[in-house]
């Protein structure tokens, strides 16, 4: 049985830990619950120990639960692929969206967004290990995109997010992860706006904080092992 409370309780000390490794306060660092594939039982459990940041990619999934859930206390972040003729749920029932991956998908969201619930935080996915298989901008594409969602209405760009290849190699993490650290460092000369890395997840979040991560998504290590992916 996958004991919710304990895994969280494990899932912050690593991340306290690596914090204070990196020499940075753990404050700095939110914790995304990804909840996709879980009933809403669990993102219950997890908020009854005081979380409030969940991470969902799957749509129809996501909007039932945040039916079910709702939004008093809880803070949504959609983190998983987009279609772009499905973006009006997320610009509705979000508050945060990490996996912008190219600028018509922002458009929509901006015109989407109800304005009575604010500007909509968005993260630019960055392909940062160049593979063929993800989505995200490429380095190259990271300026046009920037002048571009910058200057939507109502969105907030916010940072950037990454899922560097899924590799067992502590350098090759630490490598990727810098990357990002580099490239969020070089944006923020003209947009300070951009504070946010969400980088991180179950198998790499130690390098990710090292690297300046101020946002990790831990999924099988917070309600164990998904069925599928
Ligand atoms: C599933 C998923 C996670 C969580 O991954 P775990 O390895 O289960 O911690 C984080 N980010 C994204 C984008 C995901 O799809």
């Amino acid at each position: 049985m996958t004991n919710i409370a304990e895994n969280l309780k494990a899932v912050h000390a690593r991340m306290d830990s690596a914090a204070k490794d990196a020499g940075r306060a753990p404050e700095d660092i939110q914790l995304i619950c990804v909840s996709k594939t879980r009933p809403a039982r669990d993102v219950h459990l997890a908020s009854c120990e005081g979380e409030e940041h969940f991470g969902e990619n799957y749509l129809q999934e996501s909007v039932e639960k945040v039916a079910q859930i709702g939004t008093h206390g809880v803070t949504w972040h959609f983190i998983g692929p987009i279609q772009s003729n499905k973006t009006r749920p997320i610009a509705e029932l979000f508050d945060w969206v990490h996996s912008v991956d190219r600028i018509k998908i922002a458009e929509r969201l901006s015109r989407q967004r109800p304005e009575a619930l604010g500007a909509l935080n968005i993260l630019l996915q960055i392909n940062i290990s160049h593979e063929a298989s993800k989505s995200g901008l490429l380095e190259n594409e990271i300026e046009e995109a920037l002048k571009v969602c910058c200057a939507l209405p109502n969105l907030q760009v916010r940072g950037f997010m990454a899922i560097p290849e899924a590799t067992d190699d502590k350098a090759l993490q630490h490598t990727n992860f810098a990357k990002m650290n580099d490239l969020l460092k070089k944006y923020q000369q003209s947009y300070p706006q951009l504070t946010e890395l969400s980088m991180g997840m179950s198998g790499d979040l130690e390098a990710a904080i090292h690297e300046g991560a101020t946002m990790v998504r831990i999924g099988t290590d917070i309600f164990g092992k998904r069925n599928y992916s």
